[in-house]
């Protein structure tokens, strides 16, 4: 234990960043505090433009080794991250939960081990990572995936180590070297995986973590011509600042955003079903970018959703994270509840009704919300609230079900409750959407394309969609002849 550890529920998290290997200490910090209670949890190390350049030299240091690595030596050393990763379970579970107030069931469950397996999976993928080779009069055409170079994740809050893993992993996967930011709000598993890669023998400023303010680092990681590479979660605005950013030196950008995703229920649907997959769109308490928050159902049978919604809703238990009979944990801060009450607030005085919640809880709490009788161009239906919020609209035909569901400036995602497979068909391929969902919510494989279209983002991670981004392929054309016989 140093003067920059502190400790949550008895693991020791160390407070400095992590670049080339060693802890580097800020003159600066800022108060980590969790959502639970309130409770500061420590002083964390608050990164300035110089430990941004810092990070940036070690990763363009360590880069030509990585690169040179094998596949397969890439591979083992990945495993050997999942192995850490599945042994300190527990420790990362109560770290996230006390940092960010989700479910501690659901981080030992759900999340950590799938951390694990996004180190698992890109590891695999990279032993089969191809392209067969091609002729062109007689000429081979060889595709190599050559790593790109340093890359800069920048990740959000709301799903801290998951998020950051399905980029941290396959951009090591691909031989690239990273810097990874962390949000302000939850840095400390970020920290935790420090120690963890080191123990597994990922070499010195191959992994370098900067924390700190995105307003106050963001502009050095982004802008540094050394940095081939930017992959970021978050918010529109923030996007479109690191895009100009970024422009200064044509680094290629991944984006995956925020989204207005719809749930349409169509009248032959499982009814219940379609109640289940609403109710679960306040899970994490509404902090999730796929989340379907506004509910589209077909006129008949709206009345009967509602009144079995606001049944269920009831039923929702929302307390400490840590308890297991939780459903629902607190929003991550202060400045997060007043927005999601300003949004009900002003959708409240444009005429909306409450048919569940529609005011603050205790403490950061926010109660699980349904409003009805919103306009389709009010703010409530079009911009991303980001907390246990949903509206609900009818509609009449499957013409205006597609045209509402389209309707806002996102494309994440959409999920769709119905009986009728062909309708299934004919709805899923009107949709703008990134992933659709047919009577299921949250289902994802690695394999599969991930991201938005429109404001919802650009560009695809998953599988080879995510060697596609952090590689340069290079085509190699070589002729039939010209070669001297040494045999
Ligand atoms: P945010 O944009 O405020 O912050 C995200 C990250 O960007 C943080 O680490 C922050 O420090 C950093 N940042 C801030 N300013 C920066 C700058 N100028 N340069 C570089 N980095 C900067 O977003 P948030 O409020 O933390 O996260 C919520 C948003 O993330 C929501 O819109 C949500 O929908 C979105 N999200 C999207 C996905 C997805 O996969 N599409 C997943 C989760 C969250």
């Amino acid at each position: 234990m140093t003067e920059h550890t502190l400790t949550v529920a008895g693991v020791a998290v160390d407070t400095r960043h992590w670049i080339g290997g060693e802890r580097v200490a800020s003159a600066e910090t800022f108060t980590d505090v969790s959502p639970i209670d309130g409770s500061v949890l420590g002083e964390i190390s608050r990164g300035t433009a110089a430990e941004a350049d810092l990070a940036v030299a070690a990763a363009k240091a360590a880069f030509p080794a990585w690169a040179a690595t094998s596949r397969a030596e890439r591979a083992r050393i990945l495993h050997a991250v999942a192995d850490g990763v599945e042994k300190r379970i527990e420790d990362l579970a109560i770290v996230e939960t006390t940092d960010n107030g989700a479910l501690l069931r659901s981080h030992r469950r759900g999340v950590m081990p799938r951390v694990a397996h996004n180190f698992r999976f890109f590891a695999d993928w990279l032993l089969k990572l191809d392209h067969e080779d091609f002729e062109t009069r007689g000429h081979t055409n060889h595709v190599s995936w050559d790593p790109a170079g340093p890359s800069v994740l920048i990740t959000p809050w709301n799903a801290p180590l998951m998020l950051s893993t399905w980029k941290v992993a396959p951009a090591l996967a691909a031989g690239n070297t990273v810097v990874r930011k962390p949000a302000e709000w939850t840095p400390l598993t970020a920290s935790l995986l420090a120690d963890i890669a080191a123990e597994a023998g990922l070499p010195a400023g191959v992994l370098n973590i900067v924390q700190g303010y995105g307003s106050e680092i963001g502009d050095a990681l982004t802008s540094h011509p050394d940095v081939r590479r930017i992959s970021f979660t978050g918010s529109v605005p923030t996007a479109q600042r690191i895009t100009q950013s970024a422009a200064a030196n044509l680094t290629p950008l991944s984006l995956e955003l925020g989204g207005k995703s719809p749930l349409l229920v169509f009248a032959d649907a499982d009814l219940d079903l379609a109640v289940d997959l609403a109710v679960e769109q306040y899970d994490n308490a509404g902090q999730v970018c796929l989340a379907a928050t506004r509910v589209l159902v077909e006129e008949t049978v709206a009345e009967e959703f509602t009144r079995r919604f606001a049944e269920k809703a009831a039923a929702v238990v929302q307390g400490d994270p840590r308890d297991e009979a939780t459903d629902i944990g607190p929003n991550i801060h202060e400045r997060q509840l007043e927005k999601i009450d300003g949004f009900v607030r002003r959708a409240v005085e444009a005429g909306a009704r409450a048919v569940v919640g529609g005011h603050r809880g205790e403490g950061r709490y926010y109660a699980p919300t349904l409003l009805t009788d919103v306009a389709q161009d009010s703010e409530i239906v079009q911009e991303e609230v980001f907390g246990p919020v949903l509206t609900l609209q009818t509609f009449t035909t499957e013409d205006e079900a597609v045209q509402l569901a389209n309707d806002t400036r996102f494309g994440l995602a959409a999920t769709l409750a119905t009986g009728d497979r062909d309708r299934a068909a004919r709805v899923t391929q009107r949709l703008v959407a990134g992933t659709v969902w047919v009577n299921c919510f949250f289902v994802r494989d690695l394999q599969a394309p991930f991201g938005g279209s429109r404001h919802s983002g650009v560009g695809r991670e998953g599988g080879t969609w995510s060697f596609d981004f952090y590689c340069d392929l290079k085509n190699t054309v070589t002729a039939p002849k010209g070669w001297k016989d040494h045999g």
